[in-house]
């Protein structure tokens, strides 16, 4: 049966250019980064040129990337380094209400920790306004950490302009750039922000490898303790293999980026504008024009999202809800609650992030397959009949 995969800010297939570039890395040269000898030193110089590739994607420094193991790790690593490292001279930190959970949790743990935390909120797009960041800024604050883009919604943030007034402030500024990297130009002094987490596996890399970008001069504590790797920041054996093919992906994203957000942008809009059209009672979430080229995230309302997803997949499409089907959970999302929706229309909504191999057919299935799904849930519906 046919399958079409529109989950994307889940993850993406690796590219067989990727999957090619770090084959020798398991079985040839194998060797552990750390030793002196000949095999040691291979792996050693693979590392360092896929950190520069990373590094030039980036605009970043190679001394001002630290590997590890994706995105989670990135966040937990730029949040808890900065919160305990010796030179914070305070205990505040500004973040927002639709952070992925890698922020918020750790931002929650910190809390228990002695930290204050501000989670400002945003409108109802999911826009933080930076005069809400500014008013939450006090003589404590060491941190702001806010995202590049939403995971969900797509909505991008005004991250520069909120860097500006960190810079002014004497603050740092991190963003989690997990959904950007690959399909905006991600550049770390056009964003003027001193930490910046990317995930490999969101760009047609492998899963569990991923870096933070350290300004120089920023201090971290690191936050696992062992071996002296990446300049004692992040102790742990590299994952070769998973660093060569994360550079790999870096390079083909700055390569192809512009392509990629230009198809997948026309495609977007094609299906925004479809499904909008062919259903009544279907609103599109996040911001009309500030989104991410792939991202369609729309509310059902009557229906819940975890049918559509289950009745999507029967269909042959992939796609996330704003509750079960993408998290194991029942609650509904804590983005969409926070740009204002009732929980019910939090349940009945609903994620399509393209990728850069999703064509015109596929969209054109999607928009065939998805009406009557909403008809049929709706026709059992009680909320339906009721309204
Ligand atoms: N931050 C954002 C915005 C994400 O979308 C994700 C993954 O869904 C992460 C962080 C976590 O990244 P990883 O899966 O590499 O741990």
């Amino acid at each position: 049966m046919r399958r079409v995969y529109l989950d994307n800010a889940a993850t993406t297939p690796t590219d067989p250019q990727v999957l090619e570039a770090m084959q020798p890395y398991f079985t040839e040269v194998f060797g552990n980064p750390s030793s002196i000898y000949l095999e040691g030193r291979e792996a050693r110089k693979a590392v360092d040129l896929a950190r520069s590739r990373i590094a030039e994607a980036l605009g970043a420094h190679s001394d001002e990337i630290i590997l590890l193991s994706g995105g989670t790790e990135a966040d937990n690593l730029a949040i808890k380094g900065v919160a305990y490292s010796p030179s914070a001279k305070g205990n505040h930190i500004i973040t927002s209400a639709i952070e992925h959970h890698a922020v918020l949790e750790t931002c929650h743990l910190l809390e228990k920790d002695g930290f204050e935390v501000t989670y400002v909120p945003v409108d109802g797009y999911g826009m933080v306004d930076p005069e809400e960041v500014r008013k939450a800024l006090k003589a404590g604050t060491i941190l702001i950490s806010i995202m590049h883009a939403n995971n969900e919604i797509g909505t991008i943030q005004p991250v520069s302009e909120i860097s500006r007034m960190a810079r002014e402030a004497g603050v740092l500024m991190h963003t989690d750039a997990v959904q950007t990297v690959g399909a905006l130009p991600v550049n770390v002094g056009a964003l003027g922000v001193d930490l910046l987490s990317v995930s490999s596996h969101k760009l047609y890399g492998p899963k569990g490898v991923g870096c933070l970008f350290v300004r120089k001069g920023v201090r971290l504590r690191p936050i696992l303790q062992g071996g002296t790797q990446e300049r004692k920041r992040r102790a742990g054996t590299e994952n070769v293999p998973g660093i060569v093919g994360f550079g790999k992906a870096m390079e083909l994203a700055g390569a192809e980026q512009a392509s990629r957000a230009e198809q997948m942008i026309r495609r977007r809009d094609e299906l925004i504008r479809g499904l909008l059209e062919a259903m009544p009672e279907v609103n599109l979430n996040g911001h009309p024009e500030l989104r991410l080229p792939n991202n369609v995230n729309i509310a059902i309302k009557y229906v819940e999202g975890e049918s559509i997803c289950l009745n999507l997949d029967f269909a042959g499409i992939a796609a996330s809800s704003g509750s079960a089907c993408s998290s194991d959970s029942l609650e509904p999302s804590h983005v969409l609650l926070a740009i204002g929706m009732s929980p019910e229309n939090a349940h009945g909504s609903l994620r399509f992030s393209l990728g850069k191999s999703t064509t015109a057919e596929d969209i054109d299935y999607v928009k065939e397959k998805l009406p009557p799904i909403i008809e049929k849930l709706r026709a059992m519906s009680p909320l339906y009949h009721g309204a």
